[in-house]
């Protein structure tokens, strides 16, 4: 779907207030696609704030405006304040007000136009005033330079492409999938147009582990990856009691499902975290197997064709048995040539 940029531009053609909003536990794409609107719109004059509904990863802390980010479950007066008070507010990189946890009723209720720039399936359209969604695409910081370009073709500026770069970068596994067009790599050799150091940027996010971090990946790796071959499947389960033992921070598991795709054969990978009372589900997969659809089924989420994610809420032995469970349903799909 479409922005009709005419009527967005007529929209922004006097300063407004707005709000940028994204998903809960943001990634990459979700903060450098809310950030990249941050800059792009406070330099057209407006008055701008980002909501994110928790915290994002240290490792995206060095992007340009990341310090000036409001968190709902820190501020929620501050921020219901925000979102009363907005003239327009964004959803960047989720399809569904319920994506923002504790921040949706606050989001619905409020009287701003809303628009959505997002690549997940099955927007809830309803929701919203404008739509900007397609699935083909990279990430949402992709649909972000698209707006940014149409909306006003000089604005772009090192910093925004700094974050726009970030967001295709994370959301592509550097460059590794989801990325397989032209477009992309045209979009990405605009943003070194714009002067980002990409290699820089690469360091910044990926190399970056605290010793914590990479012991808790080796522990992950070596103690805690169970591999079923006869189902081409592969999964990785931490509980909150190891996740203390290694320091963990926000972002620690973050790519570590990916770990466990990159075995031979594999094609579907899971990862269960333990955290808040709950086990969080980070799926993967490569080709044709739907991840997006398992989420949706068994653990009260969804996502992308082939990666996905959603919530347990049994104990992690359960959980492990349900989803071991699910396995012989999928076995032709998944060990079919
Ligand atoms: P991750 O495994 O990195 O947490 O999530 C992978 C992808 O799945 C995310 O980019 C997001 O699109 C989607 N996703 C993760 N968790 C949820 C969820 O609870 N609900 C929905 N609808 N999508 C999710
Ligand atoms: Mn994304």
């Amino acid at each position: 779907m479409q922005l009709n940029f005419s009527s967005l531009k007529s929209l922004l053609s006097v300063p407004k207030k707005i709000v940028l909003t994204s998903h809960t536990n943001p990634d990459g794409d979700a903060v450098g696609a809310s950030l990249a609107m941050f800059l792009f719109l406070k330099n057209q004059g407006h008055k701008v704030k980002v909501i994110l509904p928790n915290a994002f990863p240290e490792y995206l802390g060095w992007m340009e405006g990341s310090d000036q980010i409001n968190l709902y479950e820190k501020d929620k007066a501050a921020c219901d304040e925000l979102f009363a008070s907005a003239d327009i507010l964004f959803s960047l990189d989720y399809n569904h007000p319920n994506r923002i946890g504790d921040a949706e009723q606050s989001f619905v209720q409020s009287k701003a136009v809303k628009i959505l720039i997002d690549h997940h399936v099955q927007p809830k359209i309803d929701a919203y005033n404008h739509v900007f969604s397609t699935v083909e695409t990279s990430s949402t910081s992709e649909l972000v330079f698209d707006c940014i370009t149409a909306l006003s073709p000089d604005a772009m500026t090192t910093p925004i492409a700094e974050c726009i770069y970030t967001g295709i970068m994370t959301d592509t596994g550097s460059f590794s999938y989801a990325c397989n067009n032209e477009k992309t790599f045209r979009i990405v050799a605009d943003l070194y147009k714009a002067g980002i150091n990409g290699v820089k940027i690469n360091r910044l996010v990926y190399n970056t582990f605290s010793e914590s971090r990479l012991r808790l990946l080796g522990y992950a790796l070596s103690e805690k990856l169970r591999v079923l071959p006869e189902y081409a499947t592969a999964y990785i389960y931490l509980t909150t009691e190891e996740l203390n033992r290694f320091n963990y921070q926000v972002g620690d598991t973050e790519d570590v499902v990916n770990y466990a795709l990159s075995i031979k054969g594999v094609r579907f990978a899971a990862m269960f975290i333990e955290r808040d009372k709950k086990i969080r589900v980070s799926l993967r997969s490569v080709g044709d197997f739907k991840v997006n659809t398992i989420a949706r089924e068994y653990f009260e989420g969804g996502g992308h064709k082939n990666a996905a994610g959603g919530d347990s809420f049994l104990t992690m032995e359960k959980t492990l048995e349900k989803f071991e469970h699910i396995l012989p349903k999928y076995k032709k799909e998944l060990t079919e040539k």
